[in-house]
């Protein structure tokens, strides 16, 4: 049965049970797979991994994986439980209120690696935001995104779009360092992006760059190479944010790890900036003066 269909009654009961609930610290859900067999469940492959969600937006992804048995029926307490930083309008409180309801996070098996969750950090109120793949070694340590190598030509790169990093916002996809450094999992990502996209409803920042193809794909919902990914800019409106807001752009570039390992991209990435800071009126320091 959709959510919308739900008799009013027992919608307004549901939603005392799940707030109850989460009180408990109780947050995911998992709905039973029907006993009679579903002729579209073909259509959805378990093994598929993130390129399956290929041609899909989010919101169809997030449906299609909540046809799956044991996934968390997500649609279903959206629409029952207003997120508790809605209707909150200073931006720092809102962010405040999405790092109290990640809590001290279990849901998925990176929790068990990690030394610090990696929420975000920068300007509640930035015009920019970068978003990551997911915390290594350093940011693992400090609890803070973005503090390695990686982090430096991060830094090297938003000063030569002429803004500080205190002006911008930084986040990632997963809050947890994955082991080894490998690249986060499928689960891993589903499970964690709902704070990311919280965190972009709140902020409403003009641009998000995704940094490399985990970042573009997870958020984009789209499987392609970064060569096809880059150069343009996608509309993006997280779900679940006031649509009053319209959304933002996003655009994507190489993720600086990569810069490091091959130094000869930075021209393209540079390129991706400069389309970026003319969409938001930025002009590069005048090196003379500085
Ligand atoms: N790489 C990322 O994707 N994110 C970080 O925070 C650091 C390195």
């Amino acid at each position: 049965m959709m959510p919308g269909s739900l008799a009013p009654e027992l919608r307004r009961a549901l939603s005392e049970r799940i707030r109850y609930y989460r009180e408990l610290g109780i947050y995911d859900f998992y709905r039973r797979e029907p006993a009679v067999s579903d002729s579209t469940a073909d259509a959805t492959p378990e093994n598929s991994d993130l390129t399956s969600s290929s041609l899909v937006q989010p919101e169809l992804r997030e449906e299609m994986s909540a046809r799956k048995s044991a996934a968390p029926a997500a649609s279903l307490l959206e629409v029952l439980t207003p997120l508790p930083e809605h209707g909150v309008a200073d931006t720092a409180t809102a962010l405040r209120i999405i790092r109290e309801d990640l809590g001290d996070c279990t849901r998925c098996k990176l929790h068990q690696w990690r030394k610090n969750i990696v929420f975000g950090v920068g300007n509640p109120h930035a015009d920019l935001m970068f978003v990551g793949e997911g915390p290594g070694a350093d940011e693992d340590a400090q609890g803070e995104p973005f503090v390695g190598r990686a982090g430096q030509l991060l830094n090297n790169m938003i000063k030569a779009m002429g803004i500080q990093r205190e002006d911008v916002y930084i986040a990632n996809v997963v809050k947890c360092r994955p082991p080894g450094n490998r690249q986060p999992e499928r689960d891993e990502c589903d499970t964690c992006s709902p704070f990311l996209m919280r965190q972009i409803a709140a902020i409403k920042p003009k641009v998000i760059v995704a940094l490399g193809a985990v970042s573009a794909k997870n958020l984009l919902a789209i499987n392609a190479p970064m060569s096809e990914l880059r150069g343009r800019f996608y509309d993006f409106m997280p779900k679940g944010a006031d649509p009053s807001w319209g959304g933002t752009k996003l655009a994507v570039t190489y993720h600086p790890a990569f810069l490091l390992r091959d130094p000869r991209q930075k021209g393209e990435a540079w390129k991706d900036l400069q389309m970026v800071m003319k969409y938001l009126g930025l002009t590069p320091p005048n090196k003379s003066s500085e």
